[in-house]
């Protein structure tokens, strides 16, 4: 399946990360990531999002502020609010929904990871990026270099920085992959304690920005 141009797909990736506009995603009859045992979380604010998910579908996100709650799924993984195959809330979705993204992990080239995703490997099997120009496939290769970087080298960063989680690592990655893209394109050599202290700075600056829905530079 078409994946579009690589650079292109980064760039409106990060910026659906900056805002609530969410991910154009072309998922087709695809509802992998619906079936796939993922808890949802539902921010506080989402107000009327929370109020058309019946209350006891919904309980306290463990480790958020009071009001963030956490859809789950059913036995089979399936989220609740799938009823035939077509997610009942579309129009009001979770921003956690509306933001997702398979193919982070083509991009990363982290797994999905357990037996629970595995509709969602099967998905990201098939899409296809495209790299037109040469920085496309820097672009692709910085990406999964940042994800091998972040994986290995956890204990060098606070504790609680690098995720454990599949999803929330892709994302972290591609947050911060131009600290590696910037390092090979000037053909600098930093050490791996400099890459660390960038990597915390541009993460912290990108959620400073994703905090400030006015400024949506990438
Ligand atoms: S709320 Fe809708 S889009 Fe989100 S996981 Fe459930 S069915 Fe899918």
């Amino acid at each position: 399946m078409p994946a579009g141009d690589f650079s292109s797909w980064l760039r409106n990736f990060r910026e659906g990360q900056k805002s609530d506009a969410g991910a154009e995603v072309p998922c087709g009859e695809c509802f992998a990531c619906c079936s796939s045992s993922y808890f949802i979380h539902v921010r506080a604010d989402e107000v009327q999002t929370l109020s058309i998910i019946p209350k006891e579908l919904l309980f306290p996100a463990p480790g958020l502020a009071v009001g963030n709650m956490v859809l789950g799924f059913d036995e089979e993984g399936r989220c609740p609010m799938l009823i035939q195959n077509k997610c009942s809330i579309y129009d009001h979705r979770p921003l956690t929904c509306r933001s997702y993204d398979c193919r982070i992990f083509p991009a990363t080239g982290i797994d999905a990871d357990d037996d629970a995703k595995r509709l969602i490997s099967d998905q990201i099997e098939r899409w296809k990026f495209r790299f037109p120009e040469e920085s496309d496939h820097k672009q692709l290769v910085a990406c999964q270099k940042t994800a091998r970087f972040l994986h290995t080298h956890d204990s060098a960063f606070p504790a609680k920085t690098i995720p454990r989680n599949s999803t929330q690592l892709a994302v972290l990655a591609l947050k911060v992959y131009k600290v590696l893209y910037n390092s090979e394109k000037m053909g600098s050599e930093i050490s791996e304690a400099e890459i660390v202290l960038k990597i915390l700075e541009v993460k912290e600056e990108f959620e400073a920005k994703r905090n400030s829905p006015k400024d949506q530079s990438s």
